[in-house]
């Protein structure tokens, strides 16, 4: 059972307001901001080669961290500022041909679908959409139709930005598999809030943000590789760091993950976002998933029973992110109101998921995201004040 208790204490910006906003950018734990700032002071006195020196343990800890909380191998995984990031060095890595296939669902979120098209335009692939069922899952047959030996990649976004839906994603890298086709998993809005094991989901690559269900600092992210693929992969971005220059002509790719980061990084912040793994790890994934997902249903629950709110997250499988509508009332204007009242939540607008919300006919969506730390106290205010902003 997690303390809540003694999260909430260690989490200062949860007193005096119902923070749901983790899906967006989440508050750290009070040990990872003391971390980052401890980093910058000792920066400040000795400079920062002989401060990172002095954690260079710790640094190479957090990939071991990342690894252990998804079930990958250490070698696996490069630390980088953001899942864009993370995205576009696997993306850009594959040595694209014309005519190779990339799929995508609709729940893809726009910095990945860019990225996609941007290989599209450069390299004559081509980006398909796989249709959807009527819940917001990919249609499995429709998918499986669509797979033949051009597809190299499927692309599968686990929980998407602007609802609560997970995504089968297990099944449908699976079917990817056995088509010959690679997956690369957007974890952004699934690592931290769900147990999440790459070994398990069967995926070939993995990007994940820190700010949001991780709780670790802004600037923070990370990408995860399976070892198979990593040394055929040839980063668009590698310097002195991911690579070494052997010879007038020639260079050499580090043979593990570390090949797509690059030489600089915040090491403040990626120290935090050591912190704040093992902060994950200590309280176990699976507990934290069983919290946020009660959370998530008792806010469904109580926003669902107002005559005003129209609930968006639709399937059988909701995680811990509840999007609303209020009738006559515009998500932005939704949000400002409950953050007069001390309820912070944000706004998920088409441009973000454009296929899924236009699919619905949504320009926007109200995104409550409530973490563990959330309490029920949280949650009654939350569906108070959301009845106060309906009138009823
Ligand atoms: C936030 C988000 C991203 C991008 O993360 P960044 O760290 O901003 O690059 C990617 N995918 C999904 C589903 C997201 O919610």
């Amino acid at each position: 059972m997690i303390d809540l208790e003694r999260e909430r204490a260690l989490t200062p910006g949860c007193h005096g307001q119902a923070f749901l906003d983790s899906a967006g950018s989440s508050l750290s734990p009070r040990p990872v901001v003391d971390t980052v700032i401890a980093h910058l002071r000792r920066e400040e006195e000795v400079g920062g080669y002989r401060a990172a020196a002095e954690r260079s343990d710790d640094l190479v800890a957090v990939r071991a961290s990342v690894a252990r909380l998804i079930g990958g191998t250490t070698d696996e995984v490069a630390l980088v500022d953001s899942a864009t990031r993370a995205w576009i060095q696997f993306v850009s890595a594959l040595r694209w041909r014309t005519g190779d296939r990339i799929l995508i669902c609709g729940n893809e979120y726009a910095s990945n679908a860019i990225a996609f098209l941007q290989r599209a335009r450069a390299d004559g692939c081509s980006v398909e959409v796989v249709p959807s069922l009527p819940d917001g899952t990919p249609d499995r047959e429709a998918f499986a139709r669509l797979l033949d030996d051009r597809v190299r990649l499927v692309s599968l976004v686990q929980v998407p930005t602007n609802s609560g839906t997970v995504a089968p994603v297990r099944d449908l890298a699976g079917l990817a598999r056995s088509a010959g086709a690679l997956t690369v998993l957007d974890a952004c809005q699934s690592v931290g809030q769900l147990s999440v094991d790459v070994a398990d989901l069967g995926v070939d690559a993995l990007s994940a943000t820190g700010r949001k269900w991780l709780r670790a600092p802004r600037g923070t992210g990370f990408l995860w590789v399976r070892r198979s693929l990593l040394e055929t992969l040839e980063p668009f971005a590698a310097d002195m760091h991911g690579a070494d220059w052997t010879d007038s002509e020639d260079y050499r790719l580090r043979p593990d993950a570390t090949r797509f980061e690059l030489f600089e990084s915040d090491v403040a912040a990626t120290l935090g976002l050591g912190v704040a793994l093992d902060h994950l790890l200590d309280l176990d994934p699976a507990e934290v998933e069983a919290s946020v997902r009660a959370r998530a249903a008792v806010l469904r629950e109580g926003l669902g029973a107002l005559p005003q709110v129209a609930l968006h997250d639709r399937g059988d499988d909701l995680a811990g992110i509840v999007s609303f509508t209020v009738a006559g009332l515009a998500p932005a204007q939704v949000e400002s109101r409950l953050g007069e009242t001390g309820v912070t939540v944000s706004v998920s607008g088409r441009s973000s998921t454009r296929l899924d919300m236009s699919d619905r006919g949504l320009d926007a969506v109200v995104r409550a995201s409530p973490h563990y730390f959330v309490s029920p106290d949280d949650l009654d205010r939350t569906i108070s004040a959301v009845a106060a902003v309906t009138g009823s």
